[in-house]
């Protein structure tokens, strides 16, 4: 009986409540934020690095980075279909297509069957899009946004693939796969001008100097082969992001996919060469600087910063100092270890947990608002 009576005063004092509170408070409905798109995404690849390139990049420049403008971080799970330790065409595949490969494969699935890339699919939905690398631009992490091939090698067959894709904005090395080819006499270089293209190279005039006219498709090449070492004067990186964010946005206005990758800091993991590292990596440090100095202004854009994987085991030494690393490499190939993700703009909050590096590819879909199913692929 007490308990009875005490349940319906607890009742009646609630119901008290919460008719004052109907009639004294406005009722706050919670607000449903429509996700905001956008417009255009800039994906920056630092090939080979992992959070220890990162750490020893950030101390060696007096602990300061751009990766710290970076709102939202996580991590992705590097590994390939059929290694645990994946290469860069594998890793580059996974961001370009959403799917998990071999080793080697350049978008193509497991079977070697082409599977469509986000930069190929931007292009059917009216968008620009860009590569710019300090590689040859037919190197596995530029080749698999664009190319199809069953084994990254295939440099001249990947090179016959910027005939298929109509990109916009290309700045890289690697112009003999284009015009000094040992399996045909094509000249690509001519091809790609019948097809309206403005082409050029390092040959001709330097890049920083060229006004860009956005009306036309541009391709410039920084090297005959790869090109030259950051610490050996090799300049174009800075400029070629510059031109990008000028020409792109001006090119087709519905928006556009770009990826940049510094190439080269895989290549000093490879060489066990800390100093060539830490010297790819501050000019990698430099570029995203410069594309967060823009993505602020235009508000639109999707930045994500990642690796595809972590290459030379790299340890900073117990007698290192703050600007002055010590280095021991564990191997002088790729390693398995998770790697950090970074992002920024509308869609980046997706961006914050831990993924396979497929999801990436989603990701970035998603931001653009684009469809789960995509266009025929
Ligand atoms: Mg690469
Ligand atoms: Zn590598």
């Amino acid at each position: 009986m007490h308990n009875i009576s005490h349940s319906l005063r607890i009742g009646f004092l609630m119901l008290i409540w919460l008719l004052s509170s109907c009639s004294t408070t406005q009722i706050v409905t919670p607000k449903i934020v429509a996700p905001v798109k956008a417009k255009n995404v800039i994906l920056l690849i630092g090939d080979g690095m992992g959070l220890t390139q990162i750490s020893a990049g950030t101390y060696a420049n007096s602990n300061r980075s751009n990766f710290e403008r970076m709102p939202v971080v996580g991590i992705h799970k590097p590994y390939a279909s059929n290694k645990l330790i994946t290469d860069s065409a594998a890793g580059a595949t996974a961001f370009a297509c959403g799917q998990k490969t071999y080793n080697g494969a350049i978008a193509v699935d497991r079977d070697t069957m082409p599977i469509g890339t986000i930069l190929e699919e931007a292009e059917l939905r009216g968008l620009s899009s860009g590569l710019i690398s300090t590689s040859s631009i037919t190197h596995a992490t530029p080749a698999s946004f664009i190319a199809h091939n069953k084994y990254r090698k295939n440099m001249e067959e990947i090179a016959d693939d910027f005939l298929d894709t109509e990109i916009d904005f290309f700045v890289g090395g690697g112009r003999k796969h284009f015009d000094s080819r040992e399996n045909d006499d094509r000249d690509l270089l001519a091809e790609l001008r019948s097809k309206g293209y403005v082409m050029s190279s390092y040959f001709e005039e330097e890049l920083v100097d060229m006004s860009v006219d956005s009306s036309k498709n541009f391709g410039y090449f920084t090297s005959s082969e790869e090109p030259l070492r950051q610490m050996d004067g090799r300049t174009y990186l800075p400029d070629a992001v510059d031109k990008s964010l000028n020409f792109l946005p001006n090119h087709d206005t519905g928006g556009f996919f770009l990826m940049i990758e510094g190439s080269q800091i895989d290549w000093g993991g490879h060489a066990n060469n800390i100093d060539w590292v830490i010297s790819e990596w501050k000019e990698f440090d430099g570029v995203i600087g410069q594309v967060l100095d823009w993505a602020e202004q235009d508000g639109e854009t999707l930045v994500v910063i990642t690796a595809d994987h972590e290459t030379g085991g790299l340890a900073i030494q117990p007698d290192s100092k703050m600007d002055s690393i010590s280095a021991a490499f564990t191997s002088d190939y790729h390693t398995g270890a998770m790697i950090p993700v970074f992002a920024y703009g509308p869609g980046s909050e997706a961006f914050g947990g831990i993924y396979e590096n497929t999801a990436i590819y989603d990701k970035m879909r998603e931001a653009y608002g684009w469809n789960k199913i995509g266009l025929p692929k």
